[in-house]
């Protein structure tokens, strides 16, 4: 199971793939409570919600282990 680099927690891959619906442009949107997700330096990084995803975004390198 892929783990929320910012809080180490494990994150269901699945729930933070699951679609709650469509955009009215045809996006599909998520569940941010269910977890979520972001592709950044060629990988995709899950995050258990939105707060942690917010802080890996303004300082990635913080919380990638090389
Ligand atoms: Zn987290």
């Amino acid at each position: 199971m892929p783990v929320d680099p910012v809080c180490k927690t494990e994150i269901n891959e699945d729930s933070a793939r699951t679609t709650t619906g469509q955009t009215m442009h045809g996006a599909n949107e998520v569940d941010p409570t269910a977890g979520t997700r972001s592709f950044y330096n060629g990988e995709w990084y899950y995050f258990c919600s939105l707060g942690c995803r917010t802080k890996f975004l303004a300082a990635p390198n913080t919380y990638i282990e090389s």
